[in-house]
């Protein structure tokens, strides 16, 4: 097994961009336009998007995609990096500033860091963050940090190699904590945090090696319940781990104290009483909190999403191919944002299952 106690100690640096990123530091920032907010049918202000930049992956973690992987996308129905940035820039106008990159894999997306850059410039655009499976950090944290990229999630479900092994299908745990070393070296990228999906009969034997990662290093570990969106169609309710036997485990190891949860954020999170470390808990199944739900999302080949668990889509590549007008778009955009699901029906009788897994959607 390797041990992931390998990586060195840093600092936690600001939580938002600060100044215009590195990447083009002749651009020129121009003000946002300013349009009416972005708000849903339920009065939700939306400022928040998922952006998945790519459907492909490098791994095949069970409960996302198959062992076979999925059938890819054709290049020429993935949304271009102008494409992206207009929808952003036009996003952002309206009030969604934070913007976060993901996938599938967004590193395997060619020149990806190009992509960063481009966005990190947009006037509006106030955090840029990245969810990544970690693998080419090592490659690209650099480059996406001197793009502008501020905040990264870095996906790690276990921190023993055969397990790691089990779950993504791929030997490949060493390479994600060099990856996650080269990424914390920079003050500018954090807080780092990890996301590990929590399923019962895998991730109890976890949680000690987890709760010293955390106490040991600035990454703040979050355990996310594992949601019906797997390609398998492997989910049931008896797999979900929920936060709720999470925390009672973790507080019978090292206590923990909830912190105040901010407007909108998915997680709770709990400081080690003793000062050392954070804890985020993503209970999406067991404590839904779409009430204050501020997210939408866009799929590689262009559909809004309203919710993870979305049953219907809203196309805006046609009309960003066929010459829509900034103002056509952003009411394409407000029509489907105001039909946003009230809340997901998870666990529920009747509920359907989306056809796309969450690498399809960006997750
Ligand atoms: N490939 C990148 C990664 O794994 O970080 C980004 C895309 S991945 C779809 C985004 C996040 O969704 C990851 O943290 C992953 O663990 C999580 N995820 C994927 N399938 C999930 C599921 N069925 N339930 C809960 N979380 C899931
Ligand atoms: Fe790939 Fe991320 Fe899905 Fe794993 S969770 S298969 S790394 S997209």
């Amino acid at each position: 097994m390797t041990s992931p106690l390998s990586l060195k100690h840093c600092r936690p640096g600001p939580t938002k961009r600060s100044s215009p990123p590195g990447a083009g530091a002749q651009a020129v920032i121009l003000p946002a336009v300013q349009r009416e907010p972005l708000v849903d049918g339920h009065g939700r202000s939306i400022g928040d998007v998922r952006i998945s930049v790519t459907d492909r992956c490098n791994f095949r973690c069970q409960y996302c995609m198959p062992a076979e992987g999925l059938k890819w996308l054709e290049r020429s129905s993935v949304l271009d990096f102008e494409e992206i940035t207009r929808v952003v820039g036009l996003l952002a106008s309206i009030g969604v500033g934070d913007v976060r990159l993901t996938g599938g894999e967004p590193l395997v997306r060619k020149d990806f860091p190009k992509l960063a850059g481009m966005l990190a410039q947009l006037p509006g655009v106030e955090d840029l963050s990245v969810t990544t499976n970690g693998f080419l950090l090592g490659r690209d944290a650099a480059a996406l940090v001197a793009a502008g990229v501020n905040r990264f999630n870095v996906s790690i479900d276990s921190l023993q190699q055969d397990k790691f092994y089990e779950l993504t299908r791929r030997d490949a745990l060493p390479q994600v904590l060099e990856g996650l070393h080269t990424l914390a070296a920079f003050p500018e990228a954090h807080p780092i945090k990890i996301n590990a999906v929590a399923i019962r009969g895998f991730t109890e034997d976890e949680i000690p090696a987890f709760v010293d990662f955390a106490r040991e290093f600035p990454f703040e570990v979050r355990f996310i319940e594992f949601m019906p969106l797997d390609a398998d169609h492997a989910w049931e309710p008896e797999k979900v781990l929920s936060g709720a036997e999470i925390l009672a485990a973790i507080n019978a190891i090292h206590p923990l104290e909830e912190q105040p949860r901010e407007p909108s954020a998915t997680a709770k999170v709990y400081n080690f009483a003793d000062g050392k470390g954070k804890i985020g808990l993503i209970n999406p199944v067991s404590e839904p909190f779409c009430s204050d739900c501020n997210r939408i999302r866009l799929t590689a080949e262009g559909k809004l999403r309203t919710c993870l668990f979305s049953l219907h889509e809203t196309d805006l590549r046609e009309p960003l191919r066929s010459g829509a007008s900034d103002d056509e778009l952003i009411q394409i955009v407000r029509d489907a944002v105001w039909r946003k699901e009230l809340k997901h029906h998870v666990g529920e009788p009747g509920f359907i299952q989306p056809a796309r897994t969450m690498s399809a959607i960006g997750g």
